[in-house]
């Protein structure tokens, strides 16, 4: 079994350049029949630990209900017992003593987003040094019809394949990725929209984008397209759509019988000319690339190394997912500056 690193505490945001806060651009498209992208909730790690542990709870019960006996055990050990690297206030490292790899556990699914933006951080960073292109995500949606949720995967995908073999697509874009998210709408029927990171060569109206669109599907316009500031910060939204394609809390047993047969789906991908960049990627052409850098550094720490945050000694505790959520708890009420182990 792999030991798999948890880097919980050193995330990247904090350690990458600050941006000033930027009035929204007069180029900034937003539709608002879009669903919105930006919740803006800052939850404590306790809350969201917690949020995951429910979470695992509710999964678990379904695989039971459904008899998948393997998978509700697979989600009962997965990430139950923690080694946790730390000085007592911060987390350095936290390895799990079994990973499910199922696709909607919340703890395998942060980990698979952390994996995604180590891997495509430095190709897209090194892809915008040597190309003159602008970054844009953009999200398709598609009409809603009453169809299997792998049917309305496959309808806006085609419909994406489409949108890239015509020549308004090849001139204002060269490349990007493309992410898959499912929602529901009141109706229970299925929302699908694909989320693009687009490397846009020029400027083009909106609304030539719109018909385009319109054109490969027959009867959806709907679209959103925003410029990217921050190319990290950018690339940490559309992988979220991928490490949580679904609001799992409100599954039943039927959903997730369905999101069984999808076993094999891809979720994410990368198209054009920086799908063939990726291919030809040489690592050491990454002079931008923070993130791994940390993560290396990070990863190299054992008991009795200095905390990278604040130099205490680190030591190593053994506990349970509960006990870890306690343990978040006493961090977050222990008084500033003060270390609040017992
Ligand atoms: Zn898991
Ligand atoms: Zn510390």
């Amino acid at each position: 079994m792999n030991q798999i690193t948890l880097l919980t505490d050193f995330i990247p945001s904090s350690s990458l350049p600050v941006l000033p806060k930027l009035e929204p651009s007069p180029h900034t498209y937003l539709d608002n029949r879009v669903t919105k992208t930006h919740r803006g909730n800052k939850r404590t790690r306790s809350q969201t630990a917690r949020a995951r542990l429910r979470t695992k709870e509710h999964l678990e019960r379904l695989a039971n209900e459904l008899h998948e006996v393997e998978l509700a055990d697979k989600l009962r050990r997965c990430h139950s017992r923690l080694s946790v690297l730390t000085c007592g206030l911060h987390i350095a490292q936290i390895i799990p003593n079994f990973t499910c790899e199922f696709r909607l556990c919340p703890d395998c699914s942060r980990r698979r987003s952390r994996k995604l933006q180590n891997k495509y951080l430095p190709m897209m960073r090194a892809f915008l040094r040597h190309h003159h292109v602008t970054p844009v995500h953009l999200v398709l949606t598609q009409t809603h019809k009453k169809e299997t949720r792998k049917q309305s995967a496959k309808r806006i995908n085609d419909a994406f394949r489409k949108l890239q073999r015509r020549s308004f697509w090849k001139e204002f874009f060269k490349g990007g990725t493309w992410s898959l998210e499912f929602t529901k709408d009141k109706n229970g029927l299925h929302h699908t929209h694909l989320h693009i990171i687009g490397f846009r060569r020029k400027f083009f109206d909106i609304e030539l984008l719109r018909s385009e669109w319109l054109a490969v599907t027959g009867d959806s316009h709907v679209l959103n397209l925003k410029p990217i500031l921050d190319i990290a910060a950018g690339l940490r939204e559309v992988v979220k759509y991928v490490s949580k394609p679904l609001d799992v809390r409100r599954f039943g047993a039927d959903d997730l019988r369905e999101f069984l047969k999808l076993k094999n789906m891809r979720m994410f991908g990368t198209f054009g000319e920086f799908r063939e960049f990726c291919k030809g990627f040489d690592r050491s052409d990454n002079d931008g690339d923070e993130v791994s850098e940390l993560e290396k550094a990070n990863r190299d720490l054992t008991e009795g190394c200095a905390c990278p945050k604040c130099n205490a000694p680190l030591f190593d505790l053994r506990l349970s997912s509960d006990e870890l959520l306690r343990f978040y708890e006493g961090i977050e009420s222990a008084p500033p500056g003060k270390v609040g182990t017992s």
